[in-house]
């Protein structure tokens, strides 16, 4: 899987690419939902280490690097929060649904030494991994501070630069659009 890097700085692009119009965020004085919400939903499968950490038993990339999770996920939040706010369920469920999948996307274009993804459990049982990775992966038994890591931090940082740069061009094109 990519490190949080990559899947932070996707769910925030893709969330400036979606419909947000009927969406109301809550205000805080500390943080900015707009950015919150997505990178917290982008990088909320990789939360499964927790569990793993406590119990000893393989979680990670189990059940929550599902499509079923990802839709589960997307209901139950989406529900919650436009119950809360008087927000626009569909809207917010989208929004929701295609960021949690970027994750499950970009982890699949991972290099891994593991046998992949049970992306469609439970309709099938069958691992799944991209036969050309995108990202180089992450070695997390190495301890956080090992040389290997830069390859990573690099390549990400690069991804995290191109994908940043498109939409800046975007919101550019488009505001001059809507000026002319
Ligand atoms: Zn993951």
């Amino acid at each position: 899987m990519p490190s949080p890097i990559a899947h932070s700085v996707s769910g925030y692009v893709l969330a400036k690419f979606l419909p947000q119009e009927k969406l109301k965020y809550y205000p805080s004085r500390w943080w900015s939902w707009e950015i919150f919400y997505p990178v917290f939903v982008a990088i909320f499968a990789d939360f499964d280490f927790l569990p793993q950490l406590i119990t000893g038993e393989r979680f990670h990339r189990g059940i929550t690097h599902t499509f079923v999770f990802a839709i589960a996920f997307s209901l139950i939040v989406s529900w919650l929060i436009s119950y809360c706010r008087k927000s626009c369920f569909k809207q917010l469920f989208f929004l929701t649904l295609v960021i949690y999948s970027s994750h499950l996307v970009l982890d699949f274009f991972t290099a891994t030494s593991g046998s992949g993804l049970q992306l469609f459990w439970p309709f099938t049982d069958t691992y799944l991994k991209s036969a050309i990775p995108f990202f180089p992966s992450v070695h997390h038994s190495r301890g956080l501070f090992d040389p290997s890591h830069l390859i990573f931090i690099i390549w990400e940082s690069c991804y995290s630069i191109l994908v940043l740069s498109v939409l800046w061009f975007w919101k550019n094109y488009s505001s001059r659009k809507l000026s002319e």
